[in-house]
């Protein structure tokens, strides 16, 4: 790691409007926390010939709820604001439960929700909550604004669906469904790495059996992932033993992931099978509750 980062230019414009004009891909880097830009330019492995600052940009920090019970926030709300805010406890206890199992302190002190998912890491511990929950992203460019689904914003490993004048401004999850319960569960070497395996589920009950289920995993495959063929078996069943059983070998059989210096990928899949079990056990728990 070098102490001393090469020469750029520092912008910090005051509006959205001067910031994507500005920005252009790799070339001309936006600055949200800095956590991850600042420590890859001191490891060269981003250049950018121009950084372009959030910071100044005012009104970006908010964390609110969105109509009925649901949840938006903007590019500067750093993780332990999402963490802290009672907002986020009453209407996206998932997010908040995800963004519990990141440690270290600093990072989530200066490092904001939107700059961790536009880094696009297959391990975001922020990514899976959102996919269960169905959120989407608004992106504005320079002549034109536009929201996709989580999905569609993950493209590849580092890759995201931004183009070189666009930003993410703000994400938005839906209220819940009444009977709806979720959970997350991470498995990582120790408690401050990132996940070996991560996964987030939702599931909506009525009368015992499940309406809806939302299975995302972290970790897995180039970039989250939903267990689509998991969510469909489940859907109006008994949410039983032998449902959940079904689900996590699915959602297991989903997961494509590869061996690393964190684990293999056997044990990555597997691993897939036991946590989605276990919060699929907690979500019906909560949602029963
Ligand atoms: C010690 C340490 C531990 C960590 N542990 C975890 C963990 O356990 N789990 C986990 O999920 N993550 C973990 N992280 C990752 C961390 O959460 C992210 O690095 C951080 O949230 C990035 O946010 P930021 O605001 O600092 O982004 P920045 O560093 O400012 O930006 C990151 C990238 O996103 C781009 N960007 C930022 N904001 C926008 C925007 N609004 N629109 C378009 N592009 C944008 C930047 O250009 C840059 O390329 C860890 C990081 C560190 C250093």
């Amino acid at each position: 790691m070098h102490r001393v980062l090469l020469p750029f230019e520092f912008f910090e414009p005051t509006t959205i409007k001067e910031v994507v004009e500005l920005v252009d891909g790799d070339k001309v880097r936006v600055l949200a926390g800095g956590v991850d830009l600042v420590l890859k330019m001191r490891r060269r492995e981003i250049l950018p010939e121009k950084v372009v600052s959030l910071q100044k940009v005012p009104g970006l920090d908010y964390v609110e709820g969105n109509g009925s019970a649901g949840l938006k926030f903007g590019a500067l709300a750093t993780l332990t604001q999402i963490e802290q805010s009672e907002v986020v406890m009453e209407n996206c206890a998932l997010l908040r439960e995800a963004i519990s199992k990141i440690v270290s302190v600093q990072t989530k002190t200066m490092g904001t929700a939107i700059g961790n998912l536009c880094v696009a890491t297959p391990a975001s511990d922020v990514a899976p909550p959102l996919y269960a929950m169905g959120a989407r992203i608004k992106i504005v460019g320079v002549d034109a604004e536009r929201e996709i689904p989580i999905e569609e914003f993950f493209v590849d490993a580092g890759k995201t669906a931004l183009g070189p004048h666009e930003i993410v401004t703000e994400i938005v999850v839906p209220s819940l469904p009444s009977g709806s319960g979720g959970a997350f569960m991470k498995l990582s070497k120790t408690a401050e790495d990132i996940a070996k395996v991560n996964a987030a589920v939702m599931v909506t009950l009525a009368d015992g059996r499940c309406e809806d289920a939302r299975i995302a995993l972290g970790s897995v495959a180039p970039t989250p992932i939903r267990a689509i063929g998991a969510e469909t078996m489940m859907k109006g069943q008994k949410m039983d033993k032998k449902t959940i059983e079904e689900a996590s070998a699915s959602a297991a059989e989903a997961a494509t992931p590869i061996s690393d210096i964190r684990s293999t990928a056997e044990y990555r899949k597997e691993m897939v099978r036991i946590l989605v079990k276990d919060a699929l056990q907690e979500a019906a728990a909560r949602a029963q509750a």
